[in-house]
């Protein structure tokens, strides 16, 4: 057997997660046993009503607490409209989108101040959603690039998920409604300033695991490869992310050789997410 691919893994979602079925003793488990040192549970959450999905994700990881077993979170990007109604009326029952003209504005869920309360250790923020209309081709590239941005700069964030995370189609330059297959439709220009902003904001990107499978075609796994070894050639710290959602914790360990390791990548190449506060203990 290979020696191990990565040893440690910041994205990991357990039962606390509104869409997740792991159970977080499978998880330590298995992370022993395929020789993991370093992992951290990352629970969802997606709008400020949602803290209650944080309180119960840190006490599974008090329950199961070890060395190298870490509590994190993984905050999505919403629209500062909805952020803003769910703060008014505690939950989005009811929220319809203003229509206002222009972008709406981007937001996380939850503040630094709660972040702290729970005792969360790192945060990754990600965009999941287009904030932008219409879903064409040069928007949704300036959407997601946007989000990024917002990510790579926000003083919560610790590690920049799964950038150009997309899902549903959008219509392409010849008007057709396309999957997101073609990674060449952003421009490096893009890229560069992406790594630029995450490099000097202190932060990490993630390699996540998604990326190199699902049905995304040979071709885009690649050249997504790609993209993750110019962010560490741009001095951008990568962490491995599994994104597990269960139900048992899957080893990725050849899914990360096979596209990581023709680009140069090695075990010793990836990182720790730069860490708050002790963990909770
Ligand atoms: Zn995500
Ligand atoms: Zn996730």
């Amino acid at each position: 057997m290979n020696e191990p691919f990565y040893t440690s893994d910041w994205h990991i979602h357990s039962v606390a997660s509104y869409d997740a079925s792991l159970h977080v003793a499978d998880l330590v488990a298995q992370a022993e046993k395929q020789g993991m040192t370093d992992y951290g549970l990352t629970d969802h959450v997606n709008d400020p009503s949602w803290i209650h999905f944080l309180k119960a994700s840190r006490e599974l990881v008090l329950q199961y607490a070890r060395p190298g077993f870490h509590f994190g979170v993984e905050l999505t990007t919403i629209s500062g409209y909805l952020e803003a109604y769910v703060r008014e009326h505690g939950s989005r029952e009811g929220y319809h989108a203003p229509g206002l003209p222009g972008p709406e504005p981007v937001a996380f869920p939850l503040t630094a101040e709660e972040l702290e309360a729970c005792g969360v250790e790192y945060v990754i923020g990600a965009a999941h959603w287009i904030l932008e209309a219409p879903r064409t081709q040069d928007v949704i590239v300036r959407d997601m690039h946007r989000q990024n941005l917002f990510c790579a700069q926000s003083p919560l964030v610790d590690i920049v998920g799964h950038p150009y995370c997309f899902f549903g189609t959008y219509e392409d330059k010849q008007g057709r409604q396309a999957p997101f297959h073609d990674f060449s439709i952003i421009p490096q220009s893009v890229h560069r300033e992406l790594w630029a902003a995450i490099a000097e904001n202190g932060k990490a990107m993630e390699a996540n695991v998604g990326f190199f499978g699902g049905d995304n075609p040979e071709p885009f796994r690649r050249a997504y490869a790609e993209f993750v070894r110019g962010a560490f050639e741009a001095g951008v710290p990568i962490t491995i992310g599994t994104d597990c959602h269960g139900p048992k914790y899957a080893d990725m360990n050849e899914v990360y050789r096979t596209y990581l390791a023709p680009v140069g990548f090695g075990p010793g190449d990836f990182s720790h997410p730069r860490f708050r506060r002790p963990r909770t203990a």
